[in-house]
């Protein structure tokens, strides 16, 4: 069997850097859960798939087809051998991903996928139910949080870098906010703090202190 840390939370609480840290100290692989739901959603805008219809969503998520390969550190996502990139983390993406998101069939799809992936050894797998509805009998499950403010700017800082877009704060905050309400009022597998998951509010703490305090967390045959 597999270990399998599982960290959830809101958009920009740090999610990913701290799992890709995580990972590499550890040498467990990073899975962004994240990333399949913004192929999905990817998929349906390329396809003219109208992400405010249900039933046109949930028609279109079975022939999305998505190949997961590990790949130096992490899992890797191919769509008809294509990575994606950077055009899944596009502000069009960040509106219309919680809509797609929130489907049964495309969340069964994606929780799969995610529950394969323990064939290709120790994971770190971050997202929004990993704790709740994906692994949530990991004996490693965190829940990472941090002000709006402190989020908005990690993400706007993020994608000024990566010339993803060139966002106000406000309107990065905004956006988060929007995907934040319904991913954690949504009928399945909603965003919350799962029972006995350690919290962890990163709004005033460095990245290497939140590794820290996740690393220092793991059962103690896990550390390295
Ligand atoms: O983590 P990231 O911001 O890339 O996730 C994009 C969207 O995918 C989230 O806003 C959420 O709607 C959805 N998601 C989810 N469950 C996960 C991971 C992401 O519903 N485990």
């Amino acid at each position: 069997m597999s270990n399998v840390i599982a960290i959830d939370g809101p958009s920009g609480a740090g999610k990913s850097s701290v799992s890709r840290i995580v990972g590499e100290r550890l040498g467990y692989l990073h899975v962004d859960s994240g990333a399949l739901y913004r192929i999905m959603t990817w998929q349906c805008l390329a396809n003219g798939v109208d992400t405010d219809s249900p039933e046109a969503i949930c028609a279109f998520a079975g022939k999305v087809e998505i190949e997961c390969r590990p790949e130096a550190g992490h899992i890797a996502y191919y769509v008809g051998g294509e990575a994606p990139g950077d055009r899944i983390r596009t502000p069009e993406i960040n509106a219309h991903a919680s809509k797609v998101a929130r489907e049964k069939p495309v969340r069964d799809k994606v929780t799969a996928l995610l529950k394969g992936m323990t064939q290709y050894g120790n994971l770190v797998v971050e997202g929004r139910d990993i704790t709740t509805a994906v692994f949530p009998e990991s004996p490693a499950r965190f829940y990472l949080t941090a002000s709006a403010e402190a989020r908005a700017r990690r993400r706007q800082k993020e994608e000024v870098e990566k010339g993803i877009a060139n966002q106000s704060a406000e309107a990065v905050k905004a956006s988060l906010l929007a995907r934040d309400a319904i991913d954690s009022t949504r009928k399945y597998a909603p965003l919350k703090k799962a029972d006995g998951a350690l919290e962890i509010d990163s709004s005033d703490l460095t990245l290497e202190q939140v590794v820290e305090t996740v690393m220092n967390a793991l059962p103690k045959e896990w550390r390295a």
